[in-house]
Order: C-alpha cells, then sequence, then structure tokens
C-alpha cells in the first residue's frame, strides 16, 4: 500500500494557538518524506475557493510562525462547504493539483465536514467527469481522499486526544486574567464572577479553578443542584468572615442547572448582591482565551501532532479508514476518526440528559478527581469529616532549588490532610529544618493563596542531612510526633530522603515513611516523566528566547542561548523544539569538536543562502569546555562574516515566576494522591517509603530505596532514557528541513 505524494493542510473553525506549529510540522515532515504539500487558506472555504488559497508551501513559507498565536493559513465557517456544490468544486480544486491526502486541524464541527468531503470523494470525482469537467484518468488516479484530523480547540472536549491543540494555552490566558483579577479584588475586598468559555465541556472552568485557587466553580457537566445559591452564599460568606479579601467565581460559559435553566455570571452577581450585599463584578475573558503566543505545551503539541498527521498520511492507503491523531500522555496515538467525534458528541447528549455521574465519568478520572479534590480545597475550613482513624501529625519540607509549584503542593498537602483530620508541620529552609529542629504548624487558610505563589514559601535549601545529624532529626521528628515526612523538590530531596531511610539513621532512631514528590525545573529525578517547575521554566524560557529571535530581525545573527537543567537536557532540547533551534547541545550527548565543525559549516550553508537568523540552544552542563562563551566565540570567529553570534545565558529567570497552569495542577494532583495514600498506608500500618510520579499520563509509585539504582553514576540524571529523548529526530528534522531559511 502506497499513501499519497500530494497532500494539503488546512484549519478550519475556531482558531487556536498551536495550530501554526502543527502547520510547520505537517508542511516539514512532508517536505522531509518528498511529498509536495499545499497549504489551503481560510479553512474549507479555501477548499471551495480554490486559486490562490491553495498554494504549494515550501519550508520557508511555514517559518517564522511557531510563535505566532491563531492560525497564520487563516480559518473561516464556510456555508459553501455544508452544500454539495461547494464540496464538488472543493474536490475539483484538489485534483487538479493531484491532491489525495488532506490533514484538517479544527473542531469536530470541521472534522466532521472535511470526513462527509472523503466518503463524498468518489462520487463527486465521477460527477465531475460526467460534467467533462475532469478528465477520466486524474479521476482514476486520485479516487480516494486520504483524510487525517488533528484537534485545534480550546475547550480540551474531544475524545481521541489527553489534551487539544491551544487548550494550555487557554488556560495560560485565563490564569493569567485571574491572577490579576485576584489582587485587584484583594485590594477593595470585591467578589469576581469570571466566565471562561468552554459551552459543552468545563476543562477550563475546572483546571482553571484548580490552578488559580478559585473559591466557587460552576461547570456544565455538572450541573448544580436545587439550593446551590445558599452553598455558593455559605462559602463565600465564610470566606469573608475569616479574613479572606478576594473571592472568585468561576462560570463555563453555557451552565444550566439541573432543570435546565441557563446560569450566567450576570445570575451569580445577583444572586451574591442580593444576599450578600457584596459588591460584585462580572468579567467575561471571551476571546482573550484564545489569543496570544502559543505556550511551549501547544508548540510540543503541534509540532508532534502535525508530524505525526503527514507520516501517517504518507505511509497509508488513501481509502483508509481516516484517523485523528492525538495524544495520550507523552505518546502519540491514532483512533478512526468519526468514532472520536461521535463519542464526544454524545457526551454533550449526556450532559444535556442531566445524567451526571455519566457525564463525569465520560470526561475521564483526571477530570472526576480534579472536581472531587477541588471540593476538598474550597471550603473555609476542613469540613468536619475526621476519617475516623487516630489524628497523625505528617512533616513537610522542600530541598534544593526552588521550582515554581511547590506551593501548590504544599497548599493542597495541607489542606487534603486537614480534611481527613490530620495536622501538618512545615520544616523550614529543607533538611535544616529538620535538623535545627525550625518548624511552622501549618493551618488550613495559612496557605489560602499558595497556588499562585512563586519560590518556596516554607523556604528550601542545598543541605543534606549528614549521619551527625540523624540524632537531631530523630529528635525533632519525636518531639513533633511526626508519623511520616513529604519531601518536595528535586535533586537533593530525593538524594536526602534516601539517608533518612538508611541503616545509619534506623539506627539513630529515623523511622519514618517518607514520600517524595518531583519538583525541580531540571526534570532530573526518576520515577516521574515530568516533574512539578519544569513546565513554568520552560514557559520562561521560550518567551525569553522569542524576544532575543526578535532583536535580530534586521541583522544576520545567530543567537547561542544557555538554559539550565544540570545533567538533565530536558529544558534544552524541549525549548528548542518549541522555538524552532537549528541545533540543540544536550549533557547527555556532550559536545565533540566535530559536531560543532559540522554545525558550524551547515550555519555558513544557510546564511549564505540568505538565512537570517540562527538559533542554537546549549545546555548547561553540555560539556565542560566548550561552554557558550567558548561556542559563540568560535562561530562568529568561524563565520566568514557572513552572521555574527550572540550568546545570552538566560540564568535565574528560569526558576521564577508564578507556576504555570500545567505546574500548579500537576502539583496538586500528585500532592493530594501522594498524601492520601500516605495516610492510607498509615492506617494499615505500611510504613515503606516512595518516590510519586506521573507516567504515560497516570501517578505511579516507586519504593524510594530504588532510588540509588534509577539514577546514572556520576550524573544527576535517571540511568533509563527518559520519552523525551525520543523526539530529538524530530526536533533535527524540523530544523534540518529547511536549509535556507529561519526558524
Ligand atoms: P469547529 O471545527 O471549530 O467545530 P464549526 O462547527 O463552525 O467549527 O465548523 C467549521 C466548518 O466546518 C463549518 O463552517 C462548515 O464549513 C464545516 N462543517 C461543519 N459541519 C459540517 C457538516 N455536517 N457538513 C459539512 N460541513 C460541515
Amino acid at each position: 500500500m502506497t499513501g499519497t505524494r500530494k497532500l494539503a493542510v488546512l484549519t478550519s473553525g475556531g482558531d487556536s494557538a498551536g495550530m501554526n506549529a502543527a502547520v510547520r510540522a505537517a508542511v516539514r515532515a512532508a517536505l522531509a518524506a518528498g511529498a509536495e504539500v499545499f497549504g489551503v487558506r481560510e479553512g474549507l472555504q479555501g477548499l471551495v475557493d480554490g486559486g490562490e488559497l491553495i498554494q504549494s508551501l515550501t519550508s520557508a513559507d511555514v517559518s517564522g510562525i511557531l510563535q505566532l498565536g491563531g492560525t497564520d493559513l487563516g480559518t473561516a465557517r464556510s456555508d459553501d462547504f455544508r452544500t454539495r456544490d461547494g464540496r464538488r468544486r472543493a474536490a475539483h480544486n484538489l485534483v487538479e493539483r493531484g491532491v489525495d491526502g488532506l490533514v484538517v486541524i479544527g473542531g469536530d464541527g470541521s472534522l466532521t465536514g472535511a470526513d462527509l468531503f472523503r466518503r463524498e470523494w468518489p462520487a463527486l470525482l465521477d460527477e465531475l467527469v460526467a460534467a467533462g469537467e475532469l478528465a477520466p484518468e486524474a479521476a482514476a488516479d486520485h479516487h480516494e481522499l486520504g483524510l487525517v484530523g488533528l484537534v485545534g480547540s480550546i475547550d480540551n472536549d474531544m475524545v481521541g486526544t489527553d489534551m487539544t491543540i491551544g487548550a494550555d494555552t487557554a488556560l495560560h490566558r485565563i490564569i493569567e486574567a485571574v491572577d490579576a483579577i485576584q489582587s485587584t479584588a484583594s485590594s477593595h475586598q470585591r467578589t469576581f464572577v469570571i466566565e471562561v468559555m468552554g459551552r459543552r465541556c468545563g476543562y477550563l472552568a475546572l483546571m482553571g479553578s484548580l490552578a488559580a485557587g478559585a473559591n466557587f466553580v460552576l461547570i456544565p457537566e455538572n450541573p448544580p443542584a436545587d439550593g446551590w445559591e445558599d452553598t455558593m452564599c455559605d462559602v463565600l460568606s465564610g470566606g469573608r468572615k475569616i479574613g479572606r479579601r478576594a473571592s472568585v467565581v468561576l462560570v463555563a460559559e453555557g451552565v444550566v442547572d439541573r432543570h435546565g435553566n441557563p446560569i450566567t455570571a450576570h445570575d451569580v452577581r445577583t444572586v451574591l448582591e442580593e444576599r450578600l450585599g457584596e459588591d460584585t463584578r462580572v468579567t467575561t475573558l471571551g476571546h482573550v482565551q484564545r489569543g496570544g503566543s502559543p505556550t511551549a505545551f501547544d508548540r510540543y503539541l503541534g509540532t508532534v501532532l502535525g508530524h505525526a498527521a503527514t507520516t501517517h498520511l504518507l505511509a497509508t492507503d488513501p481509502g483508509a479508514e481516516p484517523q485523528l491523531v492525538g495524544i495520550r500522555g507523552h505518546r502519540v496515538v491514532t483512533s478512526p476518526l468519526m468514532e472520536c467525534v461521535e463519542a464526544t458528541r454524545s457526551i454533550a447528549d449526556v450532559i444535556s440528559s442531566n445524567d451526571i455521574d455519566r457525564a463525569m465519568a465520560l470526561r475521564g478520572s483526571s477530570f472526576t478527581s480534579s472536581f472531587e479534590l477541588l471540593r476538598t480545597l474550597v471550603p473555609v475550613r476542613p469540613r468536619e469529616e475526621p476519617d475516623g482513624t487516630p489524628p497523625r501529625r505528617l512533616g513537610v519540607l522542600h530541598a534544593g532549588a526552588p521550582a515554581p509549584g511547590m506551593n501548590a503542593a504544599v497548599r493542597v498537602i495541607v489542606r487534603v490532610a486537614m480534611a481527613r483530620g490530620h495536622r501538618i508541620v512545615g520544616l523550614v529552609d529543607g533538611f535544616r529544618g529538620l535538623i535545627d529542629d525550625d518548624t511552622t504548624e501549618l493551618g488550613w487558610m495559612s496557605v489560602s493563596g499558595w497556588s499562585a505563589r512563586p519560590g518556596a514559601e516554607l523556604g528550601t535549601s542545598r543541605r543534606l542531612p549528614e549521619p551527625d545529624d540523624f540524632d537531631r532529626i530523630a529528635d525533632t521528628i519525636a518531639r513533633h510526633r511526626l508519623d511520616g515526612l513529604v519531601v518536595v523538590g528535586g535533586w537533593t530531596a530525593y538524594q536526602g530522603a534516601n539517608r533518612l531511610i538508611g541503616d545509619a539513621a534506623r539506627a539513630a532512631g529515623i523511622d519514618v515513611p517518607i514520600v517524595c514528590l518531583p519538583a525541580t525545573i531540571n526534570n532530573d529525578v526518576p520515577g516521574t516523566d515530568l516533574s512539578i517547575g519544569s513546565d513554568t521554566a520552560l514557559n520562561n524560557i521560550i518567551v525569553d528566547v522569542d524576544k532575543i529571535k526578535e532583536s535580530a530581525v534586521a541583522s544576520q545573527r545567530c543567537f547561542v542561548v544557555e538554559v539550565m537543567g544540570r545533567d538533565s537536557g530536558y529544558l534544552a532540547l524541549m525549548s528548542g523544539l518549541a522555538t524552532g533551534a537549528e541545533r540543540v547541545y544536550l549533557p547527555e550527548d556532550g559536545i565533540s569538536l566535530d559536531r560543532l565543525q559540522a554545525d558550524l559549516a551547515t550555519l555558513r550553508a544557510g546564511f549564505e543562502l540568505g538565512k537570517r537568523r540562527g538559533l542554537v540552544v546549549r545546555s548547561e552542563h553540555a560539556d565542560p569546555l566548550y561552554t557558550t562563551e567558548f561556542i559563540s566565540a568560535l562561530f562568529e570567529h568561524e563565520s566568514g562574516g557572513d552572521f555574527d553570534v550572540r550568546g545570552a545565558i538566560l540564568g535565574h529567570v528560569q526558576q521564577g515566576g508564578s507556576p504555570s497552569p500545567f505546574d500548579r495542577i500537576q502539583a496538586s494532583r500528585l500532592a493530594a494522591d501522594a498524601i492520601g495514600r500516605l495516610l492510607d498506608a498509615l492506617d494499615r500500618g505500611d510504613r515503606s517509603s516512595h518516590m510519586f510520579g506521573h507516567v504515560d499520563g497516570s501517578i505511579v509509585t516507586t519504593p524510594l530505596e530504588r532510588f540509588p539504582e534509577l539514577v546514572e553514576a556520576g550524573a544527576h540524571r535517571p540511568s533509563a532514557t527518559p520519552w523525551w529523548m525520543d523526539l530529538r529526530p524530530l526536533a533535527e528534522q524540523m530544523a534540518t528541513a529547511r536549509p535556507s531559511e529561519g526558524c
């Protein structure tokens, strides 16, 4: 079976950030495979109108769009495409160019329309032949249309993929707005009701609430029961009484109550004003949520899926069943397109029929558990529901460098434990607090607002517990009657925790179970695909690299950007992929002189052909000798005068800033799971220690004592090859498919 050799790509329906990444990758993957690829402007309408709107693309045509929001190809709603005549014209426009493969990036409407088009294709060609508009040979050569769908939608409502292209960026926009509103709300002691998009799906409202620490949320999957107004007023007025200055309610557009009556943000405001006399304002975020530069995740997702879509189309017979290409964890998955569309629509029907349990279940376990977690977190004090077990006291500490999301984790640890009747003791400045007995009792309201806070409120340090410290640590644990420890941090945290479960520590009387939560921007600890903080760091990097690239519009310049990561190349590789770097130097590979010379030759050839900009990303520990300074000097000296070179070491901006939505959500969900499992284990008398992490989209635990065997000797990274290293060929292909252009 052979696939198509000429294909077209288009974006359709509502625009979403990351569509450009998908188009760029689809085009470059096609060109790399020797196929011809056409870009269709203005979505399905462009297919109908043809002419200038369908153009053969070069690699250069899709350069410089990776960081742009919206869709560079343009999109439109098309009434013409809904008609058979319109689709016949569309078929003509494609077949006359020899195109018989289509990548459609859009929502369920666009994918449905494209599938209808594909099914009608043979008949449409017959009609064109009968009308004398198409040569019979052309119809015979392209008698089937291959179709692959990618979901570009901010709603994240499609079956067949964990995430849709654009949802993560929309969450960023929501969190930026809610954080900003929280600060003005708190200045004036106001309540804000914020409406977010999501007519048929509460993903943005739910995850936005979890990430931003909203006080109440209304989503379509869980229409509020009669009396919801009382519950909401109790939660908000209770908060005021104990000194909360800002209250935020998030409402998904299209929420209805259990009788099908719409509840608008204005209805919520009226309730709050009438019942509580609160000064309440409504903010409808609207199209702000669609806009702006795509996040690192959406650039990665668009790139991976765009590449997979083209590759699939080129490898399969055009008559094969069309597929939706999506992501599960970090794996690209394909599923029958129309089954996904139909399953998605059936969820909407279940929601309309008020079958709440099914609607929630159909959204998946992480949606349901996030909703349950939110219910635990939003009350103003722990619900009086101790779980009947003896009250426990657990210590929580950080170690190593601060990572964005550490505070979000502590907030959830405190509240989930307190909701079950237990207490949390904060240990100040990491293991030092444990050694010096420097503690702080953490209460329900003392962690209020922590999910958005950068840094580590409890303090953190690089101090590792030494054998000489063990007696003092045992004393601190005994004095505070700690039943267990939760260590939230990176390499230092894992290493330190591992020492505390060793024989010497036990001999000194340290005998508590320990759980470790991965929180480091380096993403270098074992037992997890991703660590808390790395998504924020990645976004910090790409924002800065975008600016650095923009600074070179007029000159022929190559940048060598150094990013953090210690012995892990995660930040370098992923930021290189998300910013279109042509070379990425990783500590896993090292740097050789041969490699530098080859890269220099490629750069020189590119600039000689008219390339205006170059970008190389170097991980801080890629090589001890070939430093960023050295590489910059070498490239500049050997540039032959065709380009100049600037080095940029991004430094600690990467560790700072408010955590990204993903880091807040991942921190919250991991923390809730870890504390729940630790408490359950204590009840069972199980005192084992674990590392918690996310692997392939699920929360997993690994025995802590396995830490030494799971890491590479002499380096700070896991010994197993991480999932993201598989992206190296893709990063290279995206960069090398275009000898003559910029990023
Ligand atoms: P989205 O793709 O974001 O769901 P729409 O539902 O507006 O956006 O669909 C985009 C376009 O897809 C429509 O303007 C129309 O041209 C086409 N389309 C949608 N549904 C159909 C259909 N059932 N038959 C033919 N074309 C359709």
